[in-house]
């Protein structure tokens, strides 16, 4: 089987862990501190805060911003739902805005048009792990006054400018077990601004400010050092991994450009892609439809996923909310994308056989 994922731990990671369950230290300690120094260094950013999922990064991300009830937070439709509850977690209103045809990734020519005086903050996700047109987001927010947040859950390593995600706003990293880096369950926040840091590291331990003395509301969001652990080794192999999966793209272009009625990813100028997913568009001209397609490269044992099939608009909980948002580049995405396998351990003859599944699918 062809799997979308692959999960290896290799003998070095093992020992390392191994290390962590000797020393009997095994909640957050000097390895949770180890990973955020060498992920900062690594990432390019003055400060990083180790947390126990992305969800809990964007969580943290969006209270040290400040965030409060009522705030409008504008933000993309076409990501993972974290990316929106985390507002309603701090009682503000997510505002969804389309994205760009081509990357998927939030159309910063739209974001001026929904800014109200109510208006805190920016959330973007550089979506399956390329980079947001970052310069117009950036002079947008500065010109604003807007806090910027980055969903980079999907993308790390992936630079924009030669800079890494994460370095333009707070930005919030995933490593949950299928993300190109990957602690199981686990997350990191990255920031310039060191009161922001402090203000996030109190908070994800019950808010503490002394020994047994609270003065925020705070969480368990606490990252242990077995993951941590595991997040060391992976951050060694996270560039030979990207690079990978970037070679066995670009393979997969040049073949899949050829096939009419194929979409292959398109990369934005300026910027690097992480490929966390290589996804393409199947349309109309293909001439079966896109479930077609999955059910046949599924008989071929080559395992596909529609990322993402309701954008979060639609989603019951938000219409429940009242989101009646007609976002129709958002949702004629999810009625033609699909993601395939790209990941760093396909051989040549796994490639091959996608390839060829998809030539032979009509
Ligand atoms: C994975 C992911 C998250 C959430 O991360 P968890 O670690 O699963 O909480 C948020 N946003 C995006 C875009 C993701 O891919």
């Amino acid at each position: 089987m062809i799997s979308l994922v692959s999960i290896k731990i290799d003998e070095d990671v093992r020992q390392t862990v191994d290390k962590v369950l000797q020393s009997g230290q095994l909640a957050e300690g000097p390895v949770v501190k180890e990973f955020e120094d060498s992920f900062a260094a690594y990432n390019g950013t003055p400060y990083a805060v180790a947390v126990n999922s992305g969800t809990a990064a964007l969580h943290l991300a969006l209270l040290a911003a400040g965030i409060k009830p009522g705030d409008e937070v504008i933000s993309t439709t076409f990501s993972f739902i974290a990316t929106a509850n985390c507002c309603l977690y701090c009682g503000a209103v997510p505002v969804f805005i389309d994205i760009d045809y081509d990357t998927y990734n939030m159309n910063p020519d739209d974001i001026e048009a929904k800014i109200t005086p109510k208006t805190k903050a920016v959330l973007i996700t550089h979506l399956y792990g390329q980079p947001c047109d970052m310069d117009k987001i950036v002079s947008i927010c500065k010109k604003h006054g807007l806090i910027l947040i980055e969903d980079a859950c999907q993308a790390h390593g992936a630079e924009y400018k030669n800079r890494k995600t994460g370095n333009f706003g707070i930005g919030c990293f995933s490593f949950y077990a299928t993300k190109n880096l990957m602690t199981g369950e686990g997350g990191m926040i990255t920031t310039a601004d060191e009161k922001t840091a402090a203000k996030m590291k109190a908070m994800r331990n019950h808010g503490r400010s002394g020994q047994y003395l609270h003065d925020t509301l705070g969480f368990n969001y606490r990252m242990t050092d077995i993951a941590a652990a595991i997040g060391i080794g992976h951050l060694k192999k996270l560039d030979d991994h990207n690079a990978r999966r970037n070679k066995n793209a670009a393979f997969l272009t040049e073949e899949i450009s050829k096939i009419p009625g194929l979409i292959p990813p398109v990369i934005g100028p300026d910027r690097t892609h992480a490929f966390h997913q290589y996804t393409i568009r199947i349309t109309k001209d293909f001439g079966i439809t896109r479930d077609e397609l999955q059910a046949r490269l599924k008989e071929l044992e080559i395992v596909s996923n529609v990322i993402y099939p309701v954008p979060i608009h639609l989603q019951p909980l938000y219409k429940q909310l009242g989101y009646t948002d007609s976002l129709p580049v958002s949702e004629q995405a999810a009625s033609e994308v699909l993601s395939i396998p790209v990941h760093q351990d396909l051989t040549e003859s796994d490639l091959k056989t996608i390839v060829q599944g998809l030539n032979n699918a009509r």
